[in-house]
């Protein structure tokens, strides 16, 4: 197998007929060496029947059904894990990801990248709101870890198999999947394309799913939101000796301190503060005892085929 194909879908089945075209046309140059595997991420609408469909019309499209809704991240690893091919093309169900650019990554990986991703140039059909938080997501993520996760990028790229089998090595839970192609290493280069807006329905990525998606980069990916504490109880010893500086003098000059309004905002600003960092402690805590209970990612529910996948803790 040359190439694997993999797309995650969650409610995406007026996609998906679009979809299998669009993939089987650009996949074209490299037919009977491909295979294109789509996960149902747990969708309450029509998507198995669609996968089902495209199956029995197209043999080398493969279904593989999770047991439950386990979010982006989780249903994209899940087809990465099954995947055979020597290269891995991974894009989003929606169309929002060109597939036509295939063939000018397949050129790039000729030449040597063992990663090649996309890097969105222009954002159609998107709101201010979702351009504007992800423009300053990438930057404030790249400042605080220390691996460059490339800007503008989402999970659309060709990844060759060695780059695929280092991610497949990393055993976290919560998985921010281009942070951790960015983080292997090997060569990689990014390739422009227009964003276009989604073929049919709606965003999969509320506001809650996009903040999640945030936590889980920003706490996978640095400790120095854990540092933070520590500069912040600089900044606030500064302040308060300050404050002591000006109560001094006035006891002084003017025989009196100032009263309980300025007790009350130092005493609210300070326990703000304390709650704070205990907040981002308490985030990292969460996460490592997520980890250690080592629950498996995903289980599968159904296949289109016969086809085994290995399951992730296999790998
Ligand atoms: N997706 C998924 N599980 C989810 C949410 C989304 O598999 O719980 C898939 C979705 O079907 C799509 C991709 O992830 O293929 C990206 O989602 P979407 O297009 O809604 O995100 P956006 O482009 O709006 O950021
Ligand atoms: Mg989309």
């Amino acid at each position: 197998m040359l190439l694997s194909v993999v797309v995650p879908c969650y409610n995406e089945e007026e996609s998906i007929p679009l979809l299998v075209e669009r993939l089987l046309a650009a996949v074209a140059p490299w037919a009977g060496q491909t295979e294109v595997i789509l996960i149902d991420d747990g969708s309450t609408d029509g998507t198995w029947a669609a996968l089902e469909a495209a199956h029995a019309r197209h043999p080398q499209v493969r279904g593989l059904k999770l047991s439950a809704n386990r979010g982006h991240q989780i249903a994209l690893t899940a087809g990465l894990a099954a995947a055979e091919g020597q290269r891995i093309f991974m894009l989003d169900a929606d169309l929002q990801d060109p597939p036509e650019i295939l063939p000018e990554m397949m050129g790039l990986m000729d030449a040597g990248y063992d990663v090649v991703y996309g890097k969105r140039a222009e954002r159609q059909g998107e709101t201010l709101f979702k351009k504007a938080s992800a423009w300053a997501f990438y930057r404030f993520l790249n400042a605080l870890s220390d691996v460059k996760i490339p800007k503008d990028t989402g999970d659309f790229r060709l990844v060759s198999r060695r780059a695929l089998d280092s991610v497949l090595q990393m055993p976290e839970r919560s998985r921010f999947v281009r942070g951790m192609f960015a983080w292997v290493g090997f060569r990689q280069i990014g390739v422009e394309y227009q964003r276009e807006a989604r073929a049919a329905g709606e965003t999969k990525y509320p506001l809650k799913a996009m903040l999640k998606l945030a936590t889980d980069a920003l706490t996978g990916f640095s400790i120095k939101p854990l540092r933070f504490a520590t500069r912040l109880s600089f900044c606030t010893l500064g302040i308060s000796g300050l404050v002591a500086v000006y109560v001094f003098h006035s006891l002084v000059m003017y025989q009196t301190a100032p009263g309980w309004a300025s007790m009350l905002l130092a005493m609210s600003f300070f326990s703000g503060i304390q709650l704070l960092t205990l907040g981002i402690m308490g985030e990292y805590i969460g996460r490592l005892y997520m980890e250690m209970k080592q629950r498996p990612l995903f289980f599968v529910d159904q296949q289109t085929d016969g086809y085994q996948s290995e399951s992730f803790d296999d790998i």
